[in-house]
């Protein structure tokens, strides 16, 4: 691997242990990639890794084209074909965070749609898309959770499952996951009050969503 994705490497290392730390989620379920702008491949997590216990030689560097091994840990995650997917419709993606947050999957699974409470919520998450329950693993939930983000949303909830969520670089992406969840707790708590409607400014909204607005 280069130094840059070696790099890469250590800033998803410390994604996972804060993922875990946050409740976003358990330890052995989600994985993570991340490429170098450009690069037509990404360092991915192993099978079987541990997203709060990962080593540098827990990554696979994978060709975006084929999911080919190029280098690092011979077996990448079985959900690398999502990430792989994702980075073929979206040039613009360096980092791919897929977790299992409880509340943004609880919220999804009744048919509760996760409101932007906050101006972070709205800036960092800006919309959210949801598929329907596909298998874990395979190629048509790569292509599922690739084609709800081709138009360049970056949060989608995969349906009693977990969730993918993209970004320039991986901190965004961290951000951008962390967000989501602290909005679809927000949104439970919001519901248990008997709330239905509390949203972000929904002028604010269609700021950040041109492009505008900061936190
Ligand atoms: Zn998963």
């Amino acid at each position: 691997m280069t130094p840059q994705q070696a790099d890469l490497v250590e800033q998803l290392i410390a994604v996972g242990r804060k993922a875990v730390a946050a409740g976003l989620v358990i330890g052995s379920g989600g994985n993570l990639s991340a490429r170098e702008p450009g690069s037509d491949a990404c360092v991915v997590t192993c099978s079987g890794s541990w997203l709060d216990e990962l080593r540098p030689e827990d990554f696979t560097l994978v060709a975006i084209a084929d999911g080919a091994v190029r280098d690092g840990h011979p077996k990448p995650s079985s959900e690398a074909m999502l990430h792989l997917a994702t980075y073929r419709v979206r040039a613009d993606v360096n980092a791919v965070i897929h977790l299992h947050p409880q509340t943004s999957v609880l919220l999804d699974a009744l048919g509760k749609p996760i409101r932007l409470l906050t101006i972070d919520h709205a800036y960092y998450v800006r919309e959210v898309r949801s598929t329907p329950f596909i298998q874990s693993g395979t190629p048509e939930l790569a292509e599922a959770g690739a084609a709800a983000v081709a138009d360049g949303c970056n949060c989608v909830i995969l349906g009693h499952h977990g969730c993918s969520v993209l970004g320039e670089t991986v901190e965004l992406a961290h951000k951008r996951a962390a967000n989501l969840e602290e909005a679809a707790r927000a949104t439970l708590t919001m519901l248990q009050l008997g709330d239905t409607t509390t949203a972000c400014p929904p002028e604010y909204l269609a700021r950040v969503r041109a492009g505008e607005g900061s936190v």
